[in-house]
């Protein structure tokens, strides 16, 4: 059994050396693939191989294609969009995520573009605090809810949306649950997007749903780039000068953005929210016990594409 890992942007080396043990320890082959330039190495070394642990690798249909042995990808984090489920599933390849295992980094990253915007960017002048402001969370999933307890912790007024989690988790919490998605932008101060993106949230978040937040309020997307509206956050941002928008995932627009609103918006200079030393490892680690367990005793737990 093979097992490569294909990463453009590598894990750490602690996490590559946690999932060779895992897979040298179930007695499987581990490759390695690390940053490759150009899709023909990546056609060429998932050839042979029975399973592929990849990060914001795209595993197109070309790539399904070229691997004919293939039986399983896991896509060591929580989006999966860059995966052509469809062409797996054709041909019954389980896709797998690794939910869960980087969201604590995501959901401190969160906290600190809240802060960073409240103080300025950190250019002198007066910022204000977060603590006593309404916190809506858009998706209470496990980045969000991590995002929940912590503005709890920071004294926050905690509100969320989601129709797809029960009331007993907003409850165990202590977290407001409201209705629909036109009261949690209205009420909110800082909303911190969480939602995942499908046909029905793409392009979802726009002019109108920032238009109707209190005034001196801010968008912070740590979600996806394609659940915004671009010319819609650029309208609302354009006729109201007390809004801010802040994402790790920079928009399409952001040099117009940046250009036209200055310090009322901020996009990391690279997607950051899973970058740190334990969300890799975790990841990693999770990807690699997730394929020895499939292998082995057939748990598609976390399979995406039932
Ligand atoms: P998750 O699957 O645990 O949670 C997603 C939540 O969204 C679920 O609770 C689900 O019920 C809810 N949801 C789905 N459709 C919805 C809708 N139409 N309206 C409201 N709620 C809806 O995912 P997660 O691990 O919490 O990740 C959340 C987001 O963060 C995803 O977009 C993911 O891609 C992104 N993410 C970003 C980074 C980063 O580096 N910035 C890293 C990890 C995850």
């Amino acid at each position: 059994m093979k097992v490569l890992v294909a990463t453009e942007k590598p894990f750490a080396k602690r996490a590559v050396d946690g999932i060779r043990s895992i897979v040298e320890e179930a007695g499987y082959e581990l490759a390695l693939l690390e940053k490759y330039t150009d899709k023909t190495q990546l056609l060429e070394a998932v050839a042979d191989v029975d399973a592929l642990i990849v990060r914001s690798d795209k595993v197109t249909r070309e790539v399904i294609d070229a691997a004919r042995n293939l039986r399983i990808v896991v896509r060591a984090g929580a989006g999966y969009d860059n995966v052509d489920l469809a062409a797996a599933t054709e041909r019954g390849i389980v896709v797998m995520n690794t939910p869960g295992q980087n969201s604590n980094a995501v959901a401190e990253l969160a906290i600190a573009l809240m802060i960073f915007m409240a103080r300025n960017r950190f250019t002198p002048g007066t910022g204000s605090e977060i603590q006593g402001k309404t916190l809506g969370i858009h998706a209470y999933g496990h980045v969000g809810r991590l995002v929940g307890r912590k503005g709890k912790a920071l004294g926050m007024e905690v509100i969320a949306y989601d129709p797809f989690v029960g009331e007993e988790v907003f409850a165990a919490d202590g977290v407001k649950r409201v209705g629909s998605i036109a009261e949690l932008y209205a009420s909110s101060d800082y909303l911190s997007l969480h939602i995942p993106a499908t046909a029905e949230t793409k392009g979802s978040i726009g002019y109108d749903l920032l238009m109707s937040m209190p005034k001196g309020a801010t968008l912070v997307n740590t979600a996806r780039k394609e659940v915004i509206d671009e010319e819609g956050v650029l309208r609302a941002l354009t006729e109201r000068e007390d809004l801010k928008y802040v994402t790790d995932i920079a928009a399409g627009n952001q040099a117009e953005l940046d250009e036209k609103f200055g310090k009322r918006v901020f996009a990391t200079p690279k997607k950051m929210g899973a970058e740190t030393a334990e969300a890799n490892i975790n990841a990693g680690l999770a990807a690699a016990r997730q394929i020895v367990d499939f292998f082995r005793t057939g748990n598609t737990r976390f399979q995406v594409n039932k």
